[in-house]
């Protein structure tokens, strides 16, 4: 049974910077939990994050569309089993309208600083704005910087020149000579795309990828119907995927045996039904573990690179000059377009953004020798900062939604405990860091990340910037703040507007 008790809950005010799948998380999830006092600052002039960003030929989210979505807003509109990233970009700014969060961010307000003193941020943004809060949350995305390759002579380029994440949908490709640099899981969603209309299209490998042979197929109208008239069918297949990425993806690049030969066995057995030319299929061929780079979904990049007007190079880049790229074997490639799919700088986060601390530390220097969060959200020195989507959170091939639904959840419950002015701030402890990493680091050794390849899944001293465990662990570990290993602090001037609010506990 139920009594109702008066809390008087103090209202804090909170800064989520960027409007991306997490930012607008955030904003529904602290609004519904009475955080009114709430500023949303968005570099950029529409919502979306990477969706609005990544806008080249074939880009599809490679998670089932049906589990792509936030668990309290399920979708049975998706046309397609992957949907493209249109549709996605149209989901979050359908959801941002329905839940009134798109009117209320600060568009083209990017922020410059935030700066800590006695349990208050002081944040700067780009249009001279000072918003002083009581938390700030670094909803700014993992893969947002594009990496831009170090290749002599790159400048000297004569033709159009860009990268994925930055397409110039100026440059019309038809009929000319494309080079492509890389064969990640973006390349391999662009060069079928470029490939059905360039005259020419040279893909520069440097490293061949594993692919997993799921095709994409669209959603009848009969299937959308059902899944409109029957919520739990809906419900059902969000579960199913889940259930299946999480068992036997995941658990395949975590170091369970069983889902590895199997993946391992459908990957091998892609390729070589796939490609009939040998020479061609041995230049495809990873010299890795399955699943050591990311597994990529596709059944279009195979018969792609097959097509007469496409080259694979293998020969590595010597260098660029004004017309195209010239290899190590001495051979020029002349080109009339370069497109560089050659990924992301993954350890910046919310940076350049000036971060500083507790007693003047600056976040460049707290993560000069290595980048070191405490369950990916919280770092020692940043007090009441939180990092959404932060080093050791991506999951092999999981939807990054879910992950973020749980880290939301976990930063709900410290601001709900502030709110009981139970502190007016709360730190990580250096020892709960350390732990943290030797957690991670002790996970390492059974993945497969650590079988002979290198990616964006390792930082430069070879641990892992993602979670090593199972998505089972994650959400266990995530689910409730671990109070002892915090410290917390209360101030004099104490925190922001004491409100009443009438709750009903059991
Ligand atoms: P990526 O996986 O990091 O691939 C970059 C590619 O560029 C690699 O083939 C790399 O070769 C090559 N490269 C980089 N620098 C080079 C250089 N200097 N010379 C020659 N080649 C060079 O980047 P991405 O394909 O953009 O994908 C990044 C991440 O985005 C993915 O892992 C995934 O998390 C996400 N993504 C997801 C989806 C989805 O459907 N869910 C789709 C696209 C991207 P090496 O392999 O030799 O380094």
């Amino acid at each position: 049974m139920g009594s109702a008790h008066l809390y008087a809950l103090r209202s804090p005010s909170v800064v989520v910077i960027g409007a991306g799948m997490t930012g607008i998380l955030l904003a529904i999830k602290l609004r519904e939990a009475g955080v009114t006092n709430l500023t949303i600052l968005e570099k950029a002039d529409r919502l979306g994050g990477t969706w609005r960003e990544n806008t080249y030929p074939g880009v599809a989210c490679d998670i089932p569309a049906h589990m792509y979505t936030y668990s309290f807003e399920p979708n049975p509109e998706w046309s397609h089993r992957f949907a493209h990233g249109d549709e996605i970009q149209e989901y979050f700014e359908r959801v941002g309208r329905k839940y009134g969060v798109t009117n209320s961010i600060h568009f083209n307000e990017a922020v410059t600083s935030c700066v800590y003193d006695a349990g208050k941020w002081t944040v700067k943004t780009s249009k001279g704005r000072l918003v002083v809060a009581d938390f700030v949350i670094n909803s700014t995305g993992i893969l947002h910087h594009p990496a831009k390759p170090d290749i002599k002579g790159i400048e000297t380029f004569g033709g159009a020149m860009f990268h994925t994440a930055e397409w110039d949908h100026q440059v019309d490709l038809r009929g000319k000579r494309v080079g492509i640099i890389g064969t990640g899981s973006t390349a391999a969603q662009v060069i079928p795309e470029v490939a059905k209309i360039a005259g020419k299209l040279s893909v520069f490998q440097r490293t061949p990828q594993w692919l997993l042979p799921l095709g994409n197929k669209d959603v009848s109208e009969r299937e959308k119907e059902k899944l409109r008239k029957n919520p739990i069918k809906l419900l059902r297949l969000r579960k199913f995927y889940m259930w299946a990425i999480s068992q036997l993806l995941t658990k395949a690049v975590t170091g369970h045996k069983l889902q590895n030969v199997l993946f391992s066995t459908i990957c091998k057995l892609n390729l070589k039904l796939s490609v009939r030319d040998r020479a061609l299929r041995a230049k495809l061929t990873p010299n890795y573990t399955v699943g050591c780079k990311r597994i990529i979904v596709n059944t279009t990049f195979y018969p792609a690179i097959q097509r007469d007007n496409v080259e694979l190079v293998v020969d590595r880049i010597d260098s660029i000059n004004p017309t195209g790229i010239k290899t190590r074997d001495g051979r020029q490639h002349d080109l009339d377009v370069l497109i560089l799919s050659t990924g992301f700088n993954p350890v910046a986060y919310m940076r350049p953004m000036e971060v500083i601390g507790r007693d003047g530390l600056h976040i460049n220097d707290a993560w000069k020798d290595k980048i070191r969060t405490y369950r990916s959200l919280c770092m020692p020195g940043f007090p009441n900062n939180f990092l959404m989507l932060g080093p050791n959170s991506p999951i092999g091939n999981y939807s990054v939604i879910e992950m973020s639904e749980v880290q939301c959840n976990y930063i709900l419950q410290i601001i709900e405990r502030w709110r009981r002015a139970e502190f007016d701030a709360i730190e990580v402890t250096e020892a709960a860091t350390r732990r943290f990493a030797e957690t991670i680091k002790a996970g390492m050794s059974k993945t497969v990340w650590v079988g002979g390849c290198q990616s964006w899944y390792l930082d430069g001293d070879g641990d892992p910037i993602l979670w090593p465990y199972t998505w089972d662990r994650w959400e266990r570990e995530m689910a409730t703040p671990e109070m002892a290993d915090f410290t917390t602090q209360k101030f004099a001037s104490g925190g922001s507007v004491i409100v009443p609010e009438e709750r009903v506990a059991s």
